[in-house]
């Protein structure tokens, strides 16, 4: 068998599992592998995808030695131990099989919305089935069962949209129709819209809920379409009560896609049927996205989530710590709060890798220069994200002369193409932005369009000593800015 490839199916990643369960904590098992997913398994690598760098880290840390161990148990090697993060495991219950054998918390609701599509749906069939998350009879929910109105915390920033969240769940198609969230990355548009779907699917058991993400709904249309199935495609979206739809920015660029959703909309829409929708910006700020959908958008209600305020934060943290089993005293929560004060996701990884600390210290207590400690990467990492994509973006049109627009347009002349390939290397080097959210900034242009951007202005870095130098003193500025 060649040792090249790399491979899942030979590795047994329940067993793995296992085996890593009898050389931890049980609590550490339970905070760190219960959203991690085999990438690849051979001899010289294996490789675990995880959702988000703490996590990465956490792993890297404190259980290298064990991950290998347990895989020399079951497979009798010894490989090179690599992470990828992959953030949608940030959201997606994990669909390996550990749930099968390791107890794990169980979502409130083991309910799902039945949705019977054809038989020979592409959905079931297919390979990347797990890219298409939606409720239907006899698939996983993607829901985070933590995602719930009770585990939301109320503030200024979000009074209103929780309030129209509760309202449309009571009044589906009736209130605000469409009800379209937006706000910033990691300030809870996607635990909002999972709440509804929550409390819908506890209260109103005959109601068809879908939920997905814009992304699987381009996914799914694109596979549709090369399948030749779409009457497949549109008996799933056409048929439910409710439709929910995650980062609708996603659109962006994407002109059949937003064809094929302005039909699907305005099918529901007219069946008096709900649709839900979030974006990183209001409808008028998507990029590239056609006028008829963003008029529709704000037929209903269009509402922000705005950053919490400091209290805010401090009650977001105590949930957190308190979700986990564990109560943090009022200086640790307020450093946190004043440290980290923009994205949720960020005091989130905070507070988990607190109680990482505490777990592996053995100890009870949560102090302050535990909470130091635990802060120490988040430090460099702020410093990181500090810099933001209006910077790079306005650092870049001063120094090479182009317009915003010209950036964001799709003109591929080399006096544009350059410049925006240095955004998009600058934003990948300097911030926490993903693939995909860079390339959102560039009218919804996809992951790949941003890794090719990365390794060419690597090359031409590499070749042209100016070009160097310049690129060079751009990130001297931005970090000293
Ligand atoms: P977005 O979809 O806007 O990027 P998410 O919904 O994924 O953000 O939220 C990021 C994290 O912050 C999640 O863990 C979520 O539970 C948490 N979060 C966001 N807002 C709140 C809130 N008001 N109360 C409690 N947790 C929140
Ligand atoms: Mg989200």
């Amino acid at each position: 068998m060649s040792n090249a490839e790399p491979s899942r199916a030979l590795f047994d990643w329940n067993s793995w599992l296992e085996s890593v369960r009898k050389r931890i904590k049980h609590t550490e098992f339970l905070t760190w592998f219960q959203r991690i997913e085999l990438g690849a398994f051979t001899p010289e690598l294996f490789e675990i995808k995880v959702p988000n760098n703490f996590t990465r880290e956490w792993l890297h840390d404190h259980h290298s030695k064990e991950i290998i161990e347990a895989v020399e148990e079951i497979a009798g090697v010894r490989p090179q131990l690599n992470f990828t993060v992959d953030q949608r495991l940030e959201i997606v219950p994990p669909v390996n099989k550990s749930t099968e054998k390791i107890p794990i918390e169980k979502a409130p609701s083991e309910r799902v919305a039945t949705i019977t599509p054809p038989t020979n749906s592409p959905n079931l069939e297919s390979p990347q089935k797990k890219n298409f998350q939606f409720f239907a009879n006899n698939s996983e929910i993607p829901l985070n069962e933590n995602y719930v109105f009770e585990n939301f915390v109320v503030g200024p920033s979000n009074r209103f949209p929780h309030a129209a969240a509760l309202a449309v769940v009571e009044n589906p198609a009736e209130v605000y129709n469409p009800f379209f969230v937006h706000g910033s990355v990691g300030l809870g548009k996607t635990h909002l819209l999972q709440a509804i779907c929550h409390k819908m699917m506890a209260e109103q058991k005959q109601t068809r809920i879908l939920y997905l993400s814009c992304e699987a709904f381009v996914n799914h249309f694109i596979e549709a379409l090369e399948k030749n199935q779409l009457n497949n495609f549109r008996y799933k979206y056409r048929q439910v009560d409710v439709l929910v739809i995650d980062d609708v920015q996603f659109l962006a660029n994407k002109e059949r896609t937003q064809e094929e959703f302005f039909h699907t909309f305005n099918e529901l829409y007219n069946q008096r049927k709900q649709i839900i929708l979030s974006s990183d910006s209001p409808p008028t700020d998507i990029p590239d996205i056609q006028e008829r959908l963003v008029s529709r958008f704000k037929w209903g209600l269009v509402t922000e989530i705005c950053p919490p305020t400091f209290e805010t934060r401090m009650a977001i943290i105590r949930r957190k710590a308190r979700l986990k089993g564990c109560e943090f005293p009022d200086e640790v929560v307020k450093y946190l709060a004043e440290y980290v004060d923009t994205n949720i996701r960020e005091m989130e990884g905070a507070v988990l890798k607190i109680i990482g600390l505490v777990n592996l210290h053995g100890t009870q207590r949560v102090t302050l220069s535990l909470a130091e400690e635990a802060c120490k990467d988040l430090k460099e990492s702020r410093n990181k994200s500090q810099i933001t994509m209006d910077d790079i973006l306005q650092i870049v049109i001063d120094n090479f002369h182009v317009k915003l627009h010209e950036l964001q347009s799709k003109k591929r002349t080399q006096s544009i193409v350059l410049p925006r390939q240095v955004c998009m290397y600058l934003a990948q080097k300097l911030t926490h932005l993903s693939l995909a959210e860079v390339g959102g900034y560039f009218g919804g242009r996809d992951h790949t369009t941003v890794i090719h951007a990365n390794l060419k202005i690597k090359q031409i870095m590499n070749e042209d000593p100016e070009m160097n130098n310049k690129i060079n003193q751009l990130i001297r500025s931005l970090e000293n800015q």
